[in-house]
């Protein structure tokens, strides 16, 4: 009986460790569940926020979520993360799937994975008008991000003088810039663009170009999760072929979109490998 107690118990931490190190199979999990968990912005204006008429949650993320819950023919539920807490929610199985304006790299792709690129974009600053013409005009000075975002370590490194200064999220950061209490903010231009679309007061202030970063967008999934990294990067290529994911960008970013106008130019989404992925 000793035994049998003493077996279990290894039993019950050889589970444990192998929960820990393992994802298990996600997508069989949401099968099973009927719901996909998406982790998303809800202040992102473009990807993920309010719509200020309906009061719902939407946005080009939100949108391919949605689009990967219904081919999977599950139900959608949201839960919103911020920059800094997007990879511990997924980690730690709060959210199945983060679609969150996360840029994929080397560092992030040691803790989760990442599905092919389905956006791309360039690190960029906003400013007041006139202020600044080149990347030394910033040096010194106090530039403000969002905590746990690649804008923040990439403006430390193209600016080692400035101070950078982390908010919660970039709408803080912005409305410090427009209280004067930072001298520019900086993240993607996606973003950049969007946020200074909605301020009253844009004409104050321009997005000179000077880039720090580049920013291609991932679909955050636990580690090891391979069936469910496969089924994703399926559905994304199967939007590009049937023209689906050209009708949300333009659906958000065309030149009739619900957001900011740009350019999606060549950019497809076509599995490519990012050169630290090959
Ligand atoms: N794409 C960048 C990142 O993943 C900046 C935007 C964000 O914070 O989500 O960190």
């Amino acid at each position: 009986m000793k035994k049998l107690g003493i077996l279990f118990l290894a039993l019950v931490f050889a589970a444990g460790l192998g929960g820990a190190a393992w994802a298990g199979d996600t997508l069989a999990d949401i099968k099973a569940k009927g719901v996909l968990v998406c982790g998303v912005k809800d202040s992102t204006p473009g990807f993920g926020y309010i719509d200020e008429a309906t009061r719902e949650l939407v946005g080009y993320d939100v949108d391919f979520c949605k689009a990967i819950a219904k081919k999977l023919g599950v139900k959608i539920e949201f839960k919103t993360v911020t920059s800094a807490t997007r990879i511990p929610q997924l980690v730690a199985g709060n959210i199945d799937l983060a679609a969150c304006t996360m840029t994929k790299n080397a560092d992030r792709a040691k803790q989760i994975d990442f599905s092919i690129t389905y956006f791309s974009t360039v690190q960029k600053f906003i400013v007041q008008k006139g202020t600044v013409k080149k990347l030394a005009d910033l040096e010194g000075k106090k530039i403000g991000t969002a905590k746990g975002s690649t804008s923040e370590q990439n403006a430390k490194k193209a600016l080692p003088k400035a101070t950078i200064q982390s908010f919660d999220d970039y709408a803080p950061a912005f409305l410090a810039l427009q209280q004067g209490k930072v001298f520019a903010i900086t993240t993607d231009e996606s973003i950049l663009a969007n946020i200074l679309n909605k301020a009253p007061d844009k004409k104050k202030y321009e997005i000179p170009n000077i880039v720090i970063g580049y920013e291609p967008y991932g679909l955050g999934m636990r580690k090891g999760d391979t069936n469910l990294v496969n089924f994703v990067n399926k559905t994304l290529l199967d939007m590009e072929k049937s023209g689906e994911a050209k009708k949300t960008f333009n659906k958000w970013f065309g030149p009739k979109g619900k957001a900011f106008p740009m350019n999606r130019g060549d950019f497809k989404i076509d599995g490519k490998k990012e050169a630290w992925e090959s």
